[in-house]
């Protein structure tokens, strides 16, 4: 049996509205009911079977103290062994099989994500991470899709790569997935990231060893058990919430540790890229070291800016999920003639953004993740209040006496080197440093100089030769560059997303130069007529 089969072209799950009277709203609502009024009680799941290990984590909503949603139990060393060893042996039998078998059940998961699972896994996002339905629809529903979607087809742009063949030869390459197993570390902050995290490996043929975070284990399970009625065989991920210390040691020291496929903070990553480091004789390969990473992603305007779109992107752009997206925009640099027409604006909207609860639709923002980044965040804004380099016009306010809740804050920075220009807050903090109309080039250069970061940035101006000048002189400073939109939203297949300098190895999440990383190619030389003799025609005789 043969034929050259290819996935279906792959499109981009539609965002649905959620407006008032709509199906789809009914539907979240009371998925947001049924799982905020039952406690889930999550395993470690090796092989397909269920471990409580009675090391359990209380689940509660960022957003609402007294609402629990249930617990978690914790992986430690002993279960990380286990599953590194039972990931190893499902990987042998799921390599084996067909391509468009292992392709059909991330794609049958693409499709039961899209309709029955819909609800769940945004009402779980929803609830867990503190995220309105629309930052809950964008992520948990359609980037996972897409992931699925998409990294099925450019998987096959990567099996069509082959070399040419000279006449009486065969060559071909064939894509093997990486021997051993990937070790998954995925953040909090994106439900989608730890589905591609752990399911693109995985859908190239290889075995994944899954950690999520901590904050996001109930929509974890919830992927992982879409991906079971998918058909995802036992074992081909195995999921493991659990202390990262431990685990990752666990991982790293392994022989079989072949790659790691990690979202999450420069630090930690740096950490783990030491780890490697350290122990890379007792690797039976060289493993891949895949990282995307931190950012202090910028909003530059030239004098051209048009105001409406300059002001709503930095509001959308820095205050959508509390500002905890790592593209989230949290450095500004605005012209004073600019800023002089769109400061009142700016303030009074940020001023008027609704905050609470996600079960309330009418909110835009909602509480941040847990205690430790509550502190953090908070932090700077009281720095910056008690600043003489710095100003708080807009928010400031914050209260954990229900959640974590701190108001949308904008940061008029004097110096453009204050700690809150320069900094990863990963909170709803935006810092805004106005210069001089004729310094726009100086300013270019100090966008550039300002941070270790380079994910995102984005340039508004309405002055093509401003806007080449930005693109040249910021030509490393971001990985996804924007010109007159927010530095947000990336979608798959279409804003291919990753940072360089300290955000990352740039890898690109959703496209081919991510799944490449877990393939390792066979070359094969195959010669119909091959040689009969050693000797060379010019060693001849005269
Ligand atoms: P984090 O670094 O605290 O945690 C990420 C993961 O690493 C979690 O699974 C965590 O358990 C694990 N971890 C933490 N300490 C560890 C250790 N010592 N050893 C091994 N594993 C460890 O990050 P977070 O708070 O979950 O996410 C926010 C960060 O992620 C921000 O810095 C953000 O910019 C970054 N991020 C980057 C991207 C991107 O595409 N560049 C996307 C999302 C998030």
């Amino acid at each position: 049996m043969s034929g050259t089969i290819r996935v279906p072209a792959p499109v981009n799950e539609p965002i649905l509205s959620y407006a008032p009277g709509t199906p789809e709203r009914t539907e979240l609502k009371a998925a947001l009911r049924s799982i905020a009024g039952q406690e889930a009680d999550i395993p470690v799941i090796i092989g397909g079977e269920e471990i409580r290990t009675g090391r359990t984590h209380a689940i509660h909503a960022p957003h609402d103290h007294g609402l629990r949603l249930g617990e978690w139990h914790a992986a430690g060393a002993e279960e990380a062994q286990r599953a590194i060893a039972n990931t190893v042996d499902a990987r042998r039998e799921w390599a084996s099989w067909r391509w468009e078998d292992r392709a059909a059940v991330f794609l049958k998961a693409a499709e039961l994500l899209a309709e029955p699972w819909r609800s769940t896994l945004n009402a779980a996002t929803m609830l867990g991470q503190s995220k309105t339905a629309f930052q809950a629809e964008i992520d948990s529903a359609c980037e996972i899709v897409d992931f699925f979607r998409f990294g099925a087809h450019f998987a096959e742009r990567i099996f069509d790569h082959q070399p040419i063949s000279d006449r009486g030869i065969w060559n071909r390459i064939e894509y093997r997935p990486l021997e051993g197993f990937v070790y998954a570390v995925s953040p909090f902050n994106f439900t989608a990231i730890g589905a591609n995290l752990a399911g693109i490996p995985a859908m190239v043929g290889c075995g994944v060893l899954w950690k999520p975070s901590k904050h996001a284990v109930l929509s974890g399970y919830y992927t992982y058990k879409l991906l079971e009625e998918a058909g995802l065989p036992p074992g081909v991920i195995n999921f493991v919430p659990g202390d990262p210390v431990e685990i990752t040691a666990a991982a790293m020291d392994h022989p079989d540790f072949a790659g790691l496929h990690f979202t999450g903070s420069t630090g930690v990553f740096q950490s783990l890229w030491n780890t490697v480091g350290r122990n890379i004789a007792r690797y039976r390969s060289y493993p891949r070291l895949v990282g995307e990473t931190g950012g202090k992603d910028f909003i530059v305007a030239h004098p051209s800016a048009d105001r409406d779109a300059l002001r709503t992107a930095i509001v959308r752009g820095s205050f959508e999920y509390q500002g905890q997206k790592c593209s989230a925009a949290s450095r500004a640099y605005v012209p004073e003639s600019v800023w002089k027409e769109i400061s009142g604006d700016l303030v009074a909207e940020t001023d008027a953004l609704a905050m609470g609860d996600p079960m309330d639709f009418r909110n835009f923002v909602n509480a941040v993740i847990d205690r430790g980044a509550f502190q953090s965040i908070t932090g700077y804004i009281d720095r910056a209040k008690a600043s003489p380099d710095a100003d708080v016009i807009a928010g400031g306010e914050y209260s954990d006496a229900d959640g974590f809740f701190i108001r949308p804050t904008l940061i008029r920075a004097h110096a453009p080197d204050h700690e809150t220009m320069c900094d990863e807050i990963f909170g709803p903090v935006m810092s805004i440093h106005v210069y001089p109309d004729a310094a726009w080039s100086e300013t270019l250069d100090m966008v550039d100089s300002t941070s270790p970061y380079a994910l995102t940035g984005a340039v508004f101006s309405q002055d093509r030769s401003a806007v080449r000048e930005a693109m040249d002189r910021l030509q490393n400073a971001a990985g996804n560059f924007y010109i007159n939109d927010k530095p947000t939203g990336a979608v798959v297949g279409q804003q291919p997303f990753g940072g360089g300098r300290a955000s990352g190895t740039n890898d690109k999440a959703g496209s081919v130069f991510n799944i490449i990383r877990w393939l390792s190619p066979r070359t094969i030389k195959e010669n119909f007529a091959p040689p009969m003799s050693t000797a060379y025609p010019f060693m001849g005789e005269e």
